[in-house]
């Protein structure tokens, strides 16, 4: 299970796979996945920053 937030209304809630649409508001297009604790880590202790440049 990955957890989401709706960026829209700021529901948060858990789903085995990425909405299309908020279950909350439903609107679409505004589900984004939370990061577990563990891909933070991962991302912190990575050494290419390439990726996260601001364009
Ligand atoms: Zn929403």
């Amino acid at each position: 299970m990955m957890q989401y937030q709706c960026y829209y209304c700021k529901y948060k809630f858990k789903s085995s796979k990425t909405p299309v649409k908020c279950p909350y508001c439903e609107k679409t297009g505004t589900i984004t996945r939370l990061k577990s604790a563990n891909e933070l880590v991962d991302e912190v202790s990575r050494e290419d920053r390439e990726d996260i440049r601001e364009v």
